[in-house]
C-alpha cells in the first residue's frame, strides 16, 4: 500500500515550473485530496483544476483507495474560480484532459465557451461520475465555483462555520457553470440563493438537505475520517453501482439537459458582458466581488 504526502508550497518555483496546487495523501483506503492555495482562499485557477483531475485519476487508479475526500487547506474550502490572483492563468498553456480544443488565441465568444465546456462543465460531469464515493469536507467559504466542487461529491460534510453562496447574478449570470442549484436545493430556496446571492449558513444548507452532516470546525477532519473509514468497508463494486444509480435518478429528473440549457444562458451572459462592459465578468474581478460579498454580509 502506498502512503504518500505531497505538500509543496503553492508558490511558483523555478521559472516555468508549475506550482503544486493540490496535496494528495492516501491512508487506510482513503485518498485525501486538498486544494492548496490557502493564501487565496483556495480559489481555482486552470492549472489547479488540471491537477485536481490528475489527483482524482490517481485515486481511481489506486486499488487501495476505496473512498475519496475532497477538502481544502486553510480557513476556506474554496472561494470559487480565480478571477485575478497573481497566479491567474487563463492565458497560460495547460495540459488539456478532455477533447475540447485549446481556447488560447480564439476570438469572440468561442474562447470562453470552449474553455468552460472543458474545465468547468466537462470536468464537473466527469468528476460526478467517478466510480468511487467522494466526500466533500467543507469549512469556511464555499462560494460559486466552490459549490461546483462540493456538489460533484456524494456527501457534503461541513463545519458549523461553513457557508454556501453563489453571488454571480450580481455579474449578470443565471448562476455558476455547473447549474445544479435546483437539484441540490428546493427550487424556491435555489431562487433565493441566486436572486439575493447571500451567504447560506451551513445550518440552513443542512436543513434543506444540501449538507449531510455538520460538526464543530475542530472536529471536522476526524469526523469525516470516521465516515470515510466506515464507507471504506463496503464492497467497491456495490458503491460504484450505487453512485451510478443515484446519478441515474438525477439524469432522469433532467439534470443534464437543465445544465446544457443553462450553460448556454451563462455564455449568453458572458457575451453580453463583453459587448456591454468589455469584460467577461461584467467588470468584476476577485477583489471587487469579494468586497461586494463582504459588504452584503455586514463585514465591511
Ligand atoms: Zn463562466
Amino acid at each position: 500500500m502506498e502512503n504518500s504526502v505531497a505538500t509543496a508550497a503553492p508558490e511558483a518555483g523555478e521559472a516555468g515550473e508549475t506550482p503544486t496546487y493540490i496535496t494528495y495523501e492516501q491512508r487506510d483506503g482513503v485518498a485525501w485530496i486538498k486544494l492548496n492555495r490557502p493564501d487565496y482562499a483556495n480559489s481555482q485557477n486552470y492549472r489547479l483544476l488540471g491537477q485536481l483531475d490528475d489527483a482524482f485519476r490517481r485515486a481511481v487508479d489506486d486499488e487501495a483507495v476505496k473512498v475519496i475526500v475532497l477538502g481544502g487547506h486553510g480557513k476556506h474550502f474554496s472561494a470559487g474560480h480565480d478571477l485575478g490572483t497573481p497566479d491567474y492563468d487563463r492565458l497560460l498553456p495547460r495540459e488539456r484532459k478532455l477533447l475540447w480544443y485549446d481556447h488560447i488565441g480564439l476570438e469572440g465568444a468561442e474562447a470562453q465557451y470552449t474553455l468552460e465546456q472543458d474545465v468547468y462543465l466537462g470536468f464537473c460531469r466527469r468528476w460526478q461520475e467517478i466510480p468511487k464515493p467522494m466526500i466533500a469536507m467543507v469549512q469556511g467559504a464555499c462560494v460559486a465555483g466552490g459549490l461546483m466542487l462540493a456538489w460533484v461529491c456524494d456527501l457534503i460534510v461541513a463545519s458549523d462555520d461553513a457557508f454556501f453562496q453563489d453571488p454571480v447574478v450580481r455579474m449578470g449570470f443565471p448562476g455558476v457553470e455547473y447549474f445544479a442549484h435546483a437539484f441540490e436545493l428546493p427550487p424556491r430556496i435555489a431562487r433565493e440563493l441566486l436572486l439575493l446571492g447571500e451567504r447560506m449558513p451551513a445550518t440552513r444548507a443542512h436543513h434543506f438537505g444540501m449538507v449531510n452532516r455538520l460538526f464543530p470546525r475542530a472536529d471536522l477532519e476526524a469526523e469525516v475520517e470516521k465516515i470515510a473509514l466506515e464507507m471504506a468497508q463496503r464492497p467497491r463494486f456495490g458503491m460504484a453501482l450505487c453512485k451510478q444509480a443515484i446519478n441515474h435518478v438525477e439524469e432522469a429528473r433532467g439534470k443534464r439537459s437543465t445544465m446544457d440549457a443553462v450553460f448556454h444562458m451563462h455564455h449568453l451572459a458572458h457575451a453580453h458582458n463583453q459587448l456591454v462592459t468589455g469584460s467577461l465578468a461584467g467588470g468584476f474581478d476577485g477583489k471587487t466581488m469579494a468586497g461586494a460579498n463582504k459588504r452584503q454580509a455586514g463585514e465591511g
